[in-house]
């Protein structure tokens, strides 16, 4: 962008903001800003700006302030070839170049990184997208649950954190760690981000580049990767946001699936499997699929050994066939994802080691298999591993350096105070 445009767009986006907060409705539309500059920053060509006001759009905006002098329809169609008009808010501004009488372009501001040009050569308009360079600045917020801050929430605002971050930590989180129930005194957080700024304005933040909670009963990680898409991953690579575990248990194969009718082997008829066999050693972990409640904890017939999970959204599921319950897993007890609540055995009904895992929506089976695929997301891809630990390894330099910085500032403060 040249300097020339540059101005005019920091200026439209000033007017703007100032228009915004005004309370008077009834302000001219089309404001000459010539008076507003000096005289050597006035562009070669003549500009007019114009806000867009509440019931228009920008066909509406373009042909109040551009007249019969072009096509306002051509010009819209152009600007809808880059954004989307429909989402065009009441007090955005449009910037009109013109030579003479001709316009030579429109500029439309709706924020300060989102600014769209349609330029027109001869009878064509063609669009851009203009970018301003944005600066970064590295944000850390740190802190430790404890008797000052009681809650994780309040923790975060105390740190320096807003209540829409705190919600964001919260949710990136929650699938491992069940803030309601599992937040103790010295647990401790960390998030890093990044604030942008264009021109010294904030313009808002990025997403979170790393959430970390350590906590005495529950612990979770999350970090920002491009993988098909930008997603967070904990550090071992699977997806910080799946609903369940890939699978309850790390299995041999799948002996027996998910049937409506399917021949028993110890029974010798057919009858339904509603849930799936996953073969393991005996004595192998079994981890609670997503957090939730346990509903049963004990030795049944025909499932053994058997430990049962309510889950949010009406799921349910089960774990049949165990060689034992893991310690302090009794029934009305909270389990977090991943949390091991038994070990596969051959309890029951069962022709050797394996689990039997079953999950029930609202009241009814359904083949698990394909659930967990859905709910668990995409891991980082096994090829892209190294990758994914180098972006660990820089967000840990960002937080170091980052940190080392406001504690050298901190100790500028000081001296000056002291002086
Ligand atoms: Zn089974």
């Amino acid at each position: 962008m040249n300097k020339n445009l540059k101005i005019w767009v920091w200026l439209a986006l000033t007017f703007s903001a100032m228009s915004c907060s005004q309370q008077n409705q009834t302000r001219e539309s089309i404001t000459p800003v010539d008076s507003l500059l000096s005289e050597q920053q006035l562009p070669q060509s003549d500009t007019l700006i114009g806000i867009l006001q509440s019931g228009e759009n920008i066909t509406i905006l373009i042909d109040r302030i551009c007249g019969d002098k072009i096509n306002a329809n051509e010009a819209a169609a152009a600007f809808s070839t880059v954004f989307q008009p429909e989402y065009c808010r009441q007090g955005e501004s449009l910037l009109v170049v013109l030579d003479q009488d001709e316009v030579l372009s429109l500029i439309y501001i709706k924020k300060a990184d989102q600014i769209f040009q349609v330029t027109r050569k001869d009878t064509t308009w063609f669009a851009d997208t203009l970018f301003q360079p944005v600066d970064y600045v590295p944000v850390v917020i740190a802190g430790t649950i404890c008797n000052n801050t009681p809650s994780l929430w309040e923790s975060i605002l105390y740190s320096g954190g807003s209540d829409e971050l705190a919600g964001t930590f919260c949710n990136l989180l929650e699938c491992q760690v069940d803030f309601t129930f599992s937040s103790r005194d010295g647990d401790s957080f960390c998030v890093v981000y990044f604030k942008k700024y264009i021109q010294g304005e904030y313009i808002g933040r990025t997403l979170l580049l790393k959430g970390i909670y350590q906590g005495r009963l529950s612990s979770g990680d999350a970090y920002l990767y491009p993988s098909d898409e930008f997603s967070h991953f904990s550090s071992d690579g699977q997806s910080a946001l799946r609903k369940f575990l890939s699978s309850p248990v790390s299995y041999t194969r799948i002996s027996s699936g998910f049937s409506q009718s399917r021949f028993h082997p110890i029974l010798g008829y057919n009858r339904a499997h509603r849930g799936v066999d996953y073969s393991a050693p005996t004595g192998t972990p079994v981890s609670a699929i997503a957090n939730g409640t346990v509903i049963l904890a004990g030795r049944l017939g025909e499932p053994g050994i058997a430990v049962r999970i309510k889950h949010s959204d009406g799921f349910e599921s089960e774990y049949y066939h165990l060689s034992r319950i893991a310690d302090g897993i009794t029934v009305g007890k909270r389990v977090e994802q991943g949390q091991i609540i038994g070990y596969v055995g051959s309890t029951g009904l069962s022709t050797g080691p394996h689990l039997h895992f079953g999950i029930k929506i609202n009241g009814n089976h359904v083949d698990p298999v394909p659930v967990l695929a859905r709910s668990s997301g995409e891991p980082v891809p096994e090829e892209e591993k190294q990758l994914f630990q180098g972006s660990l390894r820089f967000y840990q330099l960002l937080e170091k350096t980052s940190l080392e910085l406001s504690a050298l500032e901190l100790q500028r403060q000081s001296i000056i105070n002291i002086w």
